[in-house]
């Protein structure tokens, strides 16, 4: 189906960013796969080419162009390609880290950071989850005591995703560990404060390329300039953005169905049992209409999301919404797809392979199917 929300300019960009994918990432998927690890260098290489920080004021180097139509076309771009988890933390840097930063710095504190950011030399994350507690935000442990000028910091995060290589990382701790939601603010940690340690880069099932990491924090001197948003506060600047974070699961979800739907037409009409492609029997092209429609309409409804999003009224429950389903429909799409491929869908070397094991998080990070539902379940008044 036509979709209709992009301009001539955003055509451009996705033909820029296609090249610097072809070039920058594609070639390189295998070792980094290898690796467990995108080089630090790779965000240099997107902030150098402006593929970072498009929606960045240009006073701090940035594209000053608030438009969430760009974030969605890096992340169609490397899905289409199979570079999920290599793109991932570019994804994360622009699309969920970076709010936070231009909702929530001081002018004091854009000047610090805005222009490492975009540059690429700032990397970033977000460390909400600890080894206790994942989907009740509320119980975390994590605290940061004020003295003075400066926050003791206390702790251990995990599964955080652009773990090892981040420089700035958005933590939610407890200023007042008394409370729940009421005593959570946000710290930025930077790489080389003392007491500040990094775990091991996770062994995960799948996005081999994407370092995921524990993060342990012992009597962390963190100074109070370095407090993000106001004390206290956290949980709701927390809630402001994650909207945003789980529309770009959404369409990440969707264009990885879709490159999993194109890869396996592909290979379906060119191989043969029976005496004939195995996409035309019944069975095969009734799964992939059904994929095909599938994949339609969740695509018109997070288009909607992302114009939405750009005038300011995507709801919480419309995001979560987008997230459930569509990662929902990933998982369904890469699983039918492994059946077409037969045992070939089971070998590395197919892209439908890693598209699987790629897939299986994407319903359980961001906010778990079930938290989804909850968010939407709880807006009906039941
Ligand atoms: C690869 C990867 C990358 C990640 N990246 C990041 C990151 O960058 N930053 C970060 O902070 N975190 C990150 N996470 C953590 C992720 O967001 C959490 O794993 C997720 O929110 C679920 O939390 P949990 O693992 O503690 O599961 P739990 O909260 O323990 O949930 C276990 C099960 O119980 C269910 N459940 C829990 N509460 C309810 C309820 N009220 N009703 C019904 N069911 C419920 C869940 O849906 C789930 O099925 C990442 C995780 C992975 C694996």
């Amino acid at each position: 189906m036509r979709r209709t929300i992009f301009t001539d300019e955003h055509d451009m960009f996705r033909a820029a960013f296609r090249t610097f994918v072809e070039k920058e990432i594609e070639p390189n998927v295998e070792q980094w796969e290898h690796d467990g690890i995108v080089p630090r260098e790779l965000f240099a290489k997107a902030g150098a080419s402006g593929f970072l920080g498009t929606d960045v004021p240009e006073q701090y180097g940035g594209g000053g162009v608030e438009d969430f139509r760009y974030n969605l076309i890096i992340a169609e771009e490397v899905q289409r390609v199979g570079a999920g988890g290599a793109g991932l933390g570019i994804t994360l840097h622009n699309d969920v880290c970076l709010p936070y930063f231009l909702s929530l710095c001081t002018d004091e504190q854009k000047e610090r950071w805005l222009p490492g950011i975009v540059a690429g030399d700032l990397i970033t994350a977000v460390a909400m989850t600890e080894p206790g507690i994942g989907s009740d935000l509320a119980s975390m442990s994590t605290s940061a005591i004020r003295d003075g000028d400066t926050y003791t910091v206390n702790g251990s995060k995990t599964f955080i995703t652009n773990g090892i290589n981040a420089d700035l990382i958005i933590t939610a701790v407890k200023t007042d560990p008394s409370q729940r939601h009421k005593g959570v603010s946000l710290v930025i940690l930077e790489r080389g404060m003392d007491g500040f340690e990094r775990g091991r880069n996770l062994d995960k099932v799948g996005l081999h390329s994407q370092d995921t990491a524990e993060l342990f924090f012992n009597d962390v001197q963190v100074p109070a300039a370095n407090l993000l948003g106001q004390e206290g506060n956290g949980f709701l600047h927390l809630v402001h953005n994650l909207p945003q974070e789980r529309l770009s699961i959404a369409v990440a979800a969707v264009a990885a169905a879709e490159a999993a739907l194109g890869w396996t037409l592909d290979y379906v009409k060119d191989r043969t049992a029976f005496g004939q492609p195995v996409g035309s029997f019944q069975n095969s092209r009734f799964r992939l209409a059904e994929m095909r429609t599938e994949i339609d309409i969740a695509q018109v409804f997070v288009d909607r999301c992302v114009e939405a999003l750009n005038d300011g009224e995507l709801t919480a429950e419309e995001a979560a919404e987008a997230k459930w389903w569509c990662t929902e429909l990933q998982k369904r799409t890469v699983d039918t797809c492994v059946q077409l491929h037969g045992g070939y869908g089971y070998m590395i070397e197919y892209p439908i392979a890693r598209a699987y094991i790629d897939a299986r998080i994407t319903t359980i990070y961001g906010g778990t199917t079930e938290i989804m539902k909850e968010i939407v379940g709880r807006s009906l008044g039941v």
